[in-house]
């Protein structure tokens, strides 16, 4: 009796095995469909605005002004768009090329998170940038990170923080160790825009607002 119930489970194993076994989507078809939602504008600018509008409406509803208020933003593919990039690389990356795409500073912004940028700058929100960029190894006057940022748009703000190349650590924990400087020099860690869950991750998170990217995960 035993092992007739030993063999039917078995059998049964084998079976839901069987139906749930599936070829994963062919990776062709998953880049088309990632390039059709950056390019129909109509959609990824469609979600992007949403997070923003509800980032607005929060600020509305919950901005204490007797608080020293920071706003965290990350910088790929929330305040500039790097769809080129990506695009021409067929969504590949190598630290050159990307580096070499970094130092053109020719990303476009995204429109609506530089909208909301405007907006918390006139509430006298300060804003920090916290990305997981590093600093360029070229030698310039200016980073070509804070160039691009300021002549799409991002003209003034409080603070930009990038990712030292060593020691290496998870980006997720490089940027919770800058918001806790930055709420120990005394700023309230108020909103958090970025793309990422790493943008998230860890201490002072603040309100956070995730906009989409289907084209990759950094950690
Ligand atoms: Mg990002």
């Amino acid at each position: 009796m035993k092992s007739k119930i030993t063999i039917i489970f078995l059998s049964l194993a084998f079976l839901i095995g069987c139906s749930t076994s599936k070829e994963p989507r062919n990776l062709y078809y998953a880049k088309l469909e990632v390039r059709q939602y950056f390019e129909d504008t109509t959609r990824y600018l469609k979600d992007v605005r949403k997070v923003v509008e509800e980032a607005k409406q929060y600020v509305e509803k919950n901005l204490d002004t007797s608080k020293n208020n920071a706003a965290i933003f990350d910088v790929d593919e929330t305040s500039l768009f790097n769809y080129e990039y990506l695009r021409t690389f067929d969504f590949g990356f190598t630290l050159e090329s990307w580096e070499a795409w970094i130092d053109s500073a020719k990303a476009p912004p995204i429109q609506p998170v530089l909208d909301l940028y405007k907006f918390l700058k006139s509430k006298g929100i300060k804003i920090f940038f916290i990305t997981g960029r590093h600093e360029s190894k070229s030698k310039k006057d200016i980073d070509p990170t804070v160039k691009n940022l300021i002549s799409v748009g991002f003209v003034d703000f409080d603070g930009i923080f990038f990712k030292p190349r060593s020691p290496k650590m998870k980006t997720s924990e490089f940027k919770s160790t800058i918001r806790k400087q930055l709420a120990q020099q005394g700023y309230f860690i108020f909103i958090n825009i970025g793309d990422q869950y790493s943008d998230f991750e860890g201490e002072y998170s603040g309100k956070t607002f995730k906009l989409p990217n289907p084209a990759y995960m950094t950690f």
